[in-house]
This record gives C-alpha cells, sequence and structure tokens, in this order.
C-alpha cells in the first residue's frame, strides 16, 4: 500500500493510545495508517522489558468519514521476551479498541448497534456504510445490545413486574394474595360455578356482607377482563382503582393464540391437533413469556410455526401477546400507554380476526390496564413503538429470529440510549498497551 508519511503524524484519531501515521485514498475508501505509542513493553509472563520483532499489519473497519467508508491499518507489533527461559515467547500487541477478531473497531461496532437499535436503521444498510456484512453488523447489535437489554436496572420500580415469566408469575401469586385474599378469588371462586346474573348475584351478595370499613380497606382491586363487571365491584367499591393485572390480560392473548392455532391447524390439516402436527407440538411454547425460552426450544417453536403457519396467523397471535406484555414491562405509565396503543393498532390492522376481538376486548380496558403502571414515575425511553413493531412485523417474514426481533424491539424503544452516541469499549483482554 502506497502510504505517504504525513505532516499530521501525531494527529489524534479519536482513539486512545493510537496515532495516525498516513492516509490515502483507495477505491474510493479511506485507509488510515495507525500504530500505538507504546514504545516500552514489558512482559505479560516475567516483567522483563520486551524486544520488537517487527510488525503485522491487520486492517479493521472503522466509522465512516465524509461519507467515505474507512478502513484502519494498524501496523501491529509483534513483541518478543528476550528472557530464555519465560514462557511467553512472542505476542502481539492488543487494544480494547480493537478486537483481534472483529472486523470493526469497537466504536463501529457500538455505532452500529446504536444505529439498528436506537435509529431503527436495516442492518444490511448499516452494514454497507460501513463496508461490512450483515452478520457482522447483527453480531455487533447482539455483543452491545445484550448488556442493555439484560440489564436488571432497565425495568424499573413497576410493582415487581419483570420481563422474566417465573418473576412475572410469581409477582401475580402475590398480587393475589394480597387482593385476592381480599377480593377477587374468593369473589371469583364461589361465582364462577354460576352463570350469568347469579354470577354477579354472588359477588354482590358477597360484598353486601363485608363492613364499609372493610371495604374501604380494598385498594386496588384486580379484576379479569374476561368477565368484566360480573361481581359487582364498580358499585360497591367506587373509591378503589380497578386495575387489570398483567397475569388476566395475558391469559386473554394467550387464548387468542389458542384459537388461532386450532383454527390454522384445522384449515391447514383438516383435524384437531394430535400428536406429531407441527402446531400441536408447540402449544405450549407458543404460550411461553419468549425470554423464557431456551436456544432448543426457541428453535422447536420456529420449526414448528415454519411448518404449519403458512400465512404467519400463529406467528402474529405471538406478536401480539408478547407486544401486550411489552407494554406492561414499561416503566412508565406514558409509555405503557404508547406500547399498548400499538398492541391495539396493530392486532386491529391484522387480517386475523382473533387479534380483532382481543384487540376490542383490550381496548375497553384500557384504563383499567394503565392503571397497573400508575406507580412509575421515572423517565421512560422515549421512543415511539408503533412504527417499529409494524417495521419489525413486516422483517419478521424474512427472518423468523424471534430472538432478534426482540432484542430490535426492546433497543428501540425499551432501553435508554446515551446521547451521544455510546463510544463504551468493551475492556475485555488484558490491556498490554496503556
Ligand atoms: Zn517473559
Amino acid at each position: 500500500m502506497g502510504f505517504e508519511r504525513s505532516d499530521s503524524a501525531v494527529a489524534l484519531l479519536g482513539m486512545e493510545g493510537f496515532v495516525l501515521l498516513a492516509a490515502a485514498e483507495v477505491d474510493g475508501e479511506l485507509h488510515q495508517l495507525v500504530e500505538t505509542q507504546a514504545a516500552v513493553v514489558g512482559c505479560a509472563g516475567c516483567g522483563t522489558r520486551a524486544l520488537s520483532k517487527g510488525r503485522r499489519r491487520t486492517k479493521v473497519r472503522d466509522l465512516p468519514s465524509g461519507g467515505r467508508p474507512v478502513v484502519v491499518v494498524w501496523a501491529k507489533r509483534i513483541w518478543r521476551c528476550p528472557d530464555a527461559d519465560c514462557d511467553v515467547k512472542t505476542w502481539s500487541e492488543a487494544s480494547p479498541l480493537i478486537d483481534p477478531r472483529a472486523s470493526m473497531t469497537e466504536r463501529a461496532r457500538a455505532e452500529a448497534c446504536r444505529r439498528v437499535g436506537q435509529d431503527n436503521h436495516a442492518v444490511a444498510q448499516v452494514g454497507r456504510s460501513l463496508g461490512v456484512g450483515w452478520a457482522a453488523v447483527m453480531a455487533a447489535v447482539r455483543d452491545y445490545g445484550r448488556p442493555l437489554v439484560e440489564d436488571p436496572g432497565r425495568i424499573g420500580a413497576v410493582g415487581g413486574l419483570g420481563l422474566d415469566e417465573t418473576a412475572f408469575l410469581r409477582a401475580n401469586a402475590r398480587r393475589h394474595t394480597v387482593f385476592v385474599t381480599g377480593f377477587v378469588d374468593i369473589i371469583a371462586g364461589p361465582a364462577a360455578r354460576h352463570r350469568g346474573r347469579s354470577q354477579r348475584q354472588g359477588g354482590e351478595t358477597w360484598l353486601a356482607g363485608r363492613s364499609e370499613s372493610w371495604l374501604a380497606g380494598v385498594h386496588p382491586v384486580a379484576i379479569d377482563p374476561h368477565r368484566g363487571y360480573a361481581n359487582g365491584v364498580a358499585e360497591r367499591l367506587a373509591h378503589a382503582t380497578l386495575v387489570v393485572d398483567p397475569f388476566h390480560a395475558i391469559r386473554l392473548a394467550n387464548m387468542a393464540i389458542d384459537d388461532v392455532r386450532r383454527r390454522v391447524q384445522n384449515d391447514t390439516l383438516g383435524h384437531r391437533g394430535r400428536k406429531g402436527d407441527p402446531l400441536y407440538g408447540i402449544r405450549r411454547l407458543l404460550l411461553r413469556a419468549n425470554e423464557r425460552l431456551s436456544d432448543h426450544a426457541r428453535s422447536r417453536l420456529e420449526a414448528g410455526l415454519a411448518a404449519g403457519d403458512p400465512l404467519d396467523e400463529v406467528l402474529d397471535a405471538w406478536l401480539a401477546k408478547e407486544a401486550l406484555r411489552h407494554s406492561y414491562a414499561a416503566d412508565t405509565m406514558v409509555e405503557a400507554a404508547r406500547r399498548f396503543d400499538a398492541f391495539v393498532r396493530e392486532a386491529k390492522s391484522s387480517s386475523v380476526p382473533e387479534l380483532h376481538r382481543l384487540a376490542k376486548t383490550m381496548s375497553r380496558w384500557r384504563t383499567e390496564i394503565l392503571a397497573h403502571h400508575r406507580a412509575g414515575a421515572s423517565n421512560g425511553p422515549t421512543e415511539a413503538v408503533n412504527h417499529l413493531i409494524k417495521k419489525v412485523l413486516r422483517v419478521a417474514h424474512g427472518f423468523r429470529n424471534l430472538d432478534n426481533y426482540r432484542l430490535r424491539l426492546l433497543l428501540h424503544c425499551g432501553v435508554k440510549w446515551q446521547t451521544p452516541p455510546a463510544t463504551r469499549i468493551r475492556g475485555r483482554s488484558p490491556r498490554l498497551v496503556a
């Protein structure tokens, strides 16, 4: 490569510890020859001052400059330990800014993740602008995005509701202990044996036997959107906040998944689901929370959908359920409302009739569903989720990777991004060079 030593030899690249030696344009790309400033290095094994054994050039992609793709050519030093008894013979220098196996600098990888996640750019488009392939960008999205998405502090304090289904159910068990011992199960229990008017009367009769002071202590009241106000809750407990808790809401979404699955099963195979049928085999996995799926379970789910769901109707029902869960996982009421409205819009515009019904039922309970979030007051993510759900739903036809779907969804609307763009460096390898 015909680099010319430039006068700006010490020009800062913005990469700590590196200096720019020369720059040249090669086929419309900017190639920058760099080296580290490390002149004196001790052996990692014995601490003896290392001897230089020459250089090897490594090429990685960096952030584009002036619209041109940038290639960083790192003249990596090879070091040798002069001590013949030392186990460490030779090594090449390392930097947390450039992973030895990556095709991009770490700041380019962080920016690729931000553009896919926060800006919602297509992975292929980001790849093109950086001069790397789809897989390299997606790997960067995973490496930088997962820690953000899995950060336990991301969800905030919303009544103990987690994205994890175990915690989710546990939280609901706790709510039941609190409200239900107080209320829902005690009424719904005996009342559920009756139908119609008697169910309502059952609840009212039971409530009528409670003292005013006992009733005043009931707050809030968790109700089941499926049965509605059947228990005469509204009349007797006008002071209490009515809440549709996640357990009941998501159970309704799960019932919609079951309905779609049975219908599609019948449409495609002409009989009820049985052992060996692709959709029947994944009936329980469909109801499991996305993040609770092991890799094996996820592959089974994807294979079952690929084999038994030709029009993506079951997939759409599954995505609707996850979108509803996503709304409950929001850490502010405003964000929850945005996500909930996106869920309703998406379900209403779907070609799956069962999802229309679900959307209709759920939107009737919007106030009570959002009441679940009343406690939250922290700063929520500011990005809107609705267009992303639409976009990712479309993309989902191209790739059925549910994990990528979730990651992108959460990166776009479930995490707080630093502005200016994160330049956080993964400090994985020991720093041989300052
Ligand atoms: Zn040594």
